[in-house]
């Protein structure tokens, strides 16, 4: 596994530079314990160790509460960067980050909640991830009830259901969770604290994405106090658009772009250094393999300008950050079927070899994969492009 050290173009500046060095780094150690975890469908509890030892979780969190208050653009760069070493830990440390993000541009949270949240995390290293998906409820993106209840109780609520595709539930004691209010005709969201009515079913075994540790979790009348209630919409609606057009899900494109970017590195090396006995000079030479580096290098950049572009936009026009959301969709759309394509051709230049479990490249392709289920969903984004261009024209 290489870990590109030349200079970047989408870095801009020294504090850039230095961000995507500490993530480089970082990610140089997860890129070493990638197989193992993979090939265990463990849960890499030493990289998230080192992800607070390093103060890379207080990131995003704003300054005023002690973190770093980094912005969109710098969050996609290290969060690439992770992607190149483990898709799997970018992936998961990607939901913390980007909520957190989320919650310091929209401020939905009461204030106070949020502040001493905010405090536990630049303490303790405290990590956040939202649970809403469900095995009948389908992605939460396209708007299904939860089958996942609460009910009124003394103080507060209580809470039961199973979650799926719970992400980093091995080393979270702090999630969201959509749950419906009959009485009240709502999904809200809570924010809940572990405890024994809440347990962890270790049902992850996928073919990529394994080390995520995305188990389901099982709430039994978990108790959650008033003002764990956070947010709530109509049942039967999808939430409302929220303020920031929910740009933090770019940490998604970022994840998968920097997995086809350690693709492409690998197949590039190997291409300049294998010399079959039936060729002159190594296959690097080819014009064929060259077509193919030449392809992965348009899809790569075209998938990387967009989406630097985009978060630069949001970053600096916030003001018309509602407008981006069918933009935001397509970096998305974009990033992660051509990590798709790149992983594929790299595997095509490698050839044979690149079948094999001692090299990164099957577990590029099997993590790459999942990017197609993480939202928003492909369908989602081409029908947002759809509704815009028939508004636009008469
Ligand atoms: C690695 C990974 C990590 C994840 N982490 C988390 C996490 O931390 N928290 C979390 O909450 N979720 C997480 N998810 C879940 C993710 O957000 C999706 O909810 C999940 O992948 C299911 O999406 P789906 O589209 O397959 O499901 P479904 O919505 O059930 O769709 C299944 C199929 O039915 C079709 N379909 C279903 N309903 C409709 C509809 N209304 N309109 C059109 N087509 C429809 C879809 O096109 C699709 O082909 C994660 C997923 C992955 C892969």
């Amino acid at each position: 596994m290489t870990i590109a050290k030349k200079k970047d173009p989408f870095i801009r500046n020294e504090k850039e530079a230095r961000l995507v060095e500490m993530a480089a780094e970082l990610a140089a150690r997860f890129a070493e314990r990638a197989p193992l975890h993979d090939r265990e469908g463990s849960f890499p509890f030493e990289n998230f160790q080192d992800l607070k030892d390093a103060g890379y979780v207080a990131l995003t969190v704003p300054r005023e509460y002690g973190g770093e208050g980094i912005s969109l653009y710098e969050l996609l760069l290290i969060q690439e960067q992770l992607g190149r070493g483990d898709g799997s830990t970018a992936l998961s440390i990607g939901w913390h980050m980007g909520l957190i993000l989320h919650y310091r541009t929209t401020r939905s949270w009461p204030e106070e909640l949020f502040r001493s949240f905010c405090q536990e995390v630049v303490e303790k290293g405290t990590l956040l991830n939202h649970f809403s998906t469900e095995r009948m409820s389908g992605s939460p993106s396209r708007g299904g009830t939860p089958q996942t209840t609460a009910k009124k109780t003394d103080g507060g609520w209580l809470l039961s259901g199973r979650k799926t595709f719970s992400t980093l539930s091995p080393v979270l004691d702090t999630f969201l969770v959509s749950a419906s209010i009959a009485a009240r005709n709502e999904v809200g969201v809570f924010l809940m604290r572990s405890s024994d009515r809440i347990t962890i079913e270790e049902t992850w075994d996928t073919i990529g994405m394994r080390a995520t540790g995305s188990h389901d979790v099982i709430l039994d009348r978990a108790f959650a106090p008033d003002d764990a209630l956070i947010s709530a919409y109509p049942i039967g609606q999808k939430p409302k658009a929220s303020s920031d057009a929910s740009a933090w899900l770019l940490h998604i494109p970022a994840c998968y772009l920097g997995i086809a970017l350690a693709a492409r590195d690998f197949a590039v090396s190997f291409a300049k250094n294998y010399h079959p006995a039936s060729l002159p000079s190594p296959i690097a030479d080819l014009p064929t393999v060259q077509q193919q580096i030449g392809l992965m290098e348009a899809e790569l950049l075209t998938a990387r300008h967009l989406m630097y572009a985009i978060a630069d936009r949001w970053d600096t026009q916030p003001e018309g950050r509602l407008e981006l959301i069918p933009e935001l969709g397509l970096v998305k759309y974009v990033a992660t079927n051509h990590a798709i394509a790149v992983v594929d051709k790299a595997m095509r230049i490698v050839g044979g070899a690149s079948l094999s479990r001692s090299l990164p490249l099957e577990r590029m392709y099997r993590d790459v994969r999942a990017g197609l289920h993480n939202p928003p969903m492909d369908e989602n984004v081409i029908r947002n492009l759809a509704q815009r261009a028939l508004e636009q024209c008469e």
